[in-house]
């Protein structure tokens, strides 16, 4: 990729829609649409959309009207010269106007090109470059949101003190060892791992931030099991608010697994119905079964549907049994609108939580009311993320390339802290505190190699 030639490409999603858009970035951006567009004023003032035509340069006829928008380096995106060029979204007039440009001398540009010139020029940093592909990415408004933040810096601004406090320890101890023949007194040993430590603790707290962070970047998995006719498919609907399952008063009905994605407070949460599991001679319900007992396995998290107004039954407890130690799990007691044959009394006994940390949220629901839906929902999401809610969305680190740069220095600060202890030469600690630092660079890119960001800017779409 060089940063010499004028690129182009169709910034618009591939298919018919009211507007298509074509980009142009380089030093020739202009000189090359000249030659197949027509503009009201030529060459157009910048950073205002000027109306013209798009001419078909062999025959000289029109094409399309357009709308252009010339941006000057350094005032662009990209930090050089670009015209984006709009017109009608038909396929075949973009690809016509695209074949243009590259008819007159410019290439077509790789996947993140564009972003990757404004990283190259200076206008970005490469942590706000990867939440720009983040933010094209979101499927819900809270992603959106935090790459929105990451966008405007918010990884290079909660980096800023951790980096700060290193780069002071460095110079303290590389003046120490600088010094040390002029008998100038060194830091002592307790100053340092004071420091160290101060370093390690903001690094720890970022690195278990990125824990939800990847909770809202990837999202979450939810099985929802219990035996047949519980309200499983009921409450299914209930919590995507749409009727996908089928749901019917014939046990075993549902014999495969429907999964749908909600959005639970902005994280992606992946239901699937299971079905019934109970005890079957039936092949095809078996093989529900089985299916089932596997998703259940393998879900981040576990509802235990149980219907209330039937009472407890052995199934239920030997399904409970299964999905304790498999990981977190929610019980919600349906069917809160019949009279119950379960009291509360009878859940605390069948359910007794090993310690009171673990303890399981239990939530009576209707799904046929829908009352209490919200507190399933709250339980759920309670599970995943506590404190979710009140996290601002600038303090997560959702980039999963950020978060290893994070743990490494983490790691690093963290033998540091051990050399000092051990009261290790100074040179030696430098080594690590320079690894540390080295890895918080490379989340905004300060140390960047070639191979790094190629890998980066690939995963783009191309136009962007
Ligand atoms: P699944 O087999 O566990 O998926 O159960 P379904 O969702 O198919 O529901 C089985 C039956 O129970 C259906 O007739 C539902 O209408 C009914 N049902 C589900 N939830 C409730 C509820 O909260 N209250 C009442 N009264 N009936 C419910």
């Amino acid at each position: 990729m060089s940063g010499e030639d004028t690129i182009a490409a169709i910034a618009t999603p591939l298919g018919r829609g009211g507007i298509g858009m074509v980009r142009l970035s380089g030093g020739r951006s202009l000189e090359i649409a000249s030659a197949f567009i027509r503009l009201a004023q030529f060459p157009p003032e910048v950073q205002r959309a000027t109306l013209g035509e798009f001419f078909d340069p062999a025959s000289a006829g029109t094409m399309d009207q357009v709308v252009a928008t010339h941006f000057r380096a350094p005032h662009s995106y990209t930090g050089e010269d670009v015209l984006e060029i709009c017109c009608h979204g038909a396929p075949v007039v973009l690809e016509y106007l695209l074949e243009c440009c590259l008819a007159r001398g410019a290439r077509l540009a790789e996947p993140g090109e564009f972003t990757m010139r404004a990283f190259l020029n200076g206008r970005i940093d490469l942590a706000q470059a990867e939440a720009i592909r983040d933010l094209i990415d979101s499927r819900t408004l809270y992603q959106a949101r935090v790459a929105a933040q990451q966008m405007e810096g918010a990884v290079a601004a909660r980096l800023k003190r951790p980096k700060e406090a290193l780069v002071e320890l460095i110079a303290i101890l590389e003046a120490g060892i600088d010094f040390a023949e002029d008998d100038v007194p060194v830091s002592g040993w307790e100053n340092i791992s004071l420091r160290a430590g101060a370093i390690q603790r903001e690094l720890a707290t970022m690195a278990e931030s990125g824990r939800l962070g990847k909770v809202i970047r990837e999202g979450l998995s939810l099985a929802i099991a219990g035996r047949p006719n519980a309200g499983k498919s009921s409450i299914f609907n209930r919590l995507i608010d749409q009727d996908r399952a089928i749901v019917t008063e014939i046990p075993g009905t549902t014999r495969d697994l429907v999964s749908e994605t909600a959005n639970l407070s902005g994280i992606p949460l992946r239901l699937i119905d299971t079905a019934g599991i109970r005890e079957t001679v039936d092949r095809v319900e078996r093989i529900g079964v089985e299916k089932s007992c596997q998703a259940i396995a393998d879900a981040d998290l576990r509802l235990l549907v149980i219907d209330t107004s039937e009472g407890l039954t052995a199934e239920d407890e030997k399904l409970y049994k299964k999905l304790r130690p498999l990981g977190p799990m929610v019980i919600a007691c349906n069917k809160s609108d019949l009279p119950p044959k379960v009291t509360p009394d009878d859940l605390a006994r069948w359910f007794t939580p090993p310690s009171t940390e673990d303890s399981i949220p239990v939530v009576w629901v209707s799904a046929l009311t829908g009352d209490a839906i919200p507190a399933l929902h709250q339980a759920v999401l309670s599970l995943v993320a506590p404190g979710h809610a009140i996290r601002p969305e600038g303090e997560l680190m959702t980039n999963l390339r950020h978060q290893q740069c994070v743990q490494s220095a983490l790691g690093s600060t963290d033998k540091a802290l051990q050399a000092a202890a051990q009261r290790i030469p100074h040179e030696m600690l430098l080594l690590d505190l320079y690894d540390a630092l080295h890895a918080l660079d490379a989340v905004t890119g300060a140390t960047t190699t070639d191979d790094l960001l190629t890998v980066i800017f690939s995963t783009f779409c191309v136009g962007k």
